[in-house]
């Protein structure tokens, strides 16, 4: 048994939740999260929040080098194409509501398979809606108010924000993709513009606020 402390978000990259169940339910493909949304908002849950689910694989997140071990895992049914749905997202909010309080999980702790598994992992797609679940109080995002005012010192380094907020930079590339595609979703790439760098900058600020 354990606490979580973060939960891990996915989209399923099949056709329909009825196949996602049968992936899940086959021992050979060792995959497990602890809930399943699908499209039209229903949540059902595969595991005991309490037990060890097998949805991150080999990842890592700040000092957290086993996302498994201390993560619950929660799929939206999704082809990795398609805009998630109204329904789906509001019950995904209820759900993360009633998990962070019951486990007392830090917002900023509310991240994407994408973030904690650079290089090998791309979901949630570019189309999932982080900001709308930060402006609801689930995971961070940056004060897009500043973004045109702000103007960066030179000290400043984007790679150390990256690394502060949590990305694995082992892999640079790797890891300023998986940025964008959560924090700069319109412009993913692999490369750092001076956009990306004030947002880093801007989001360091919000881990700091914490
Ligand atoms: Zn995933």
């Amino acid at each position: 048994m354990r606490k979580p402390n973060f939960i891990v978000i996915h989209h399923t990259d099949q056709e329909s939740c009825e196949q996602t169940y049968r992936t899940f339910a086959l021992k050979r493909t060792q995959v497990s999260s602890h809930y399943v949304i699908c499209d039209d908002g229903s949540i059902t849950q595969m595991l005991n929040d309490l037990l060890r689910g097998w949805h991150a694989g080999n990842s890592s997140w700040g000092n957290v080098t086993d996302l498994n071990s201390v993560s619950i895992g929660i799929e939206l049914d999704n082809d990795g194409e398609e805009p998630f749905s109204y329904a789906q997202i509001n019950n995904l909010m209820w759900l993360l509501e009633h998990l962070s309080e019951k486990y007392k999980i830090p917002k900023q702790n509310i991240i994407g398979h994408a973030d904690v598994a650079p290089g090998r992992k791309v979901d949630p797609s570019a189309l999932f809606p982080w900001k709308t679940l930060a402006d609801s109080g689930f995971g961070i995002w940056y004060d897009e108010t500043k973004l045109n005012d702000l103007v960066l010192d030179d000290s400043f380094n984007p790679v150390k924000a990256l690394k502060f907020i949590g990305y694995n930079i082992t892999n640079l590339e790797s890891a300023i993709y998986s940025f964008k595609l959560h924090f700069n979703p319109s412009e993913v790439s692999k490369k750092l513009t001076d956009k990306d760098k004030k947002i880093l900058y801007l989001l360091e600020l919000e881990v700091l606020k914490g």
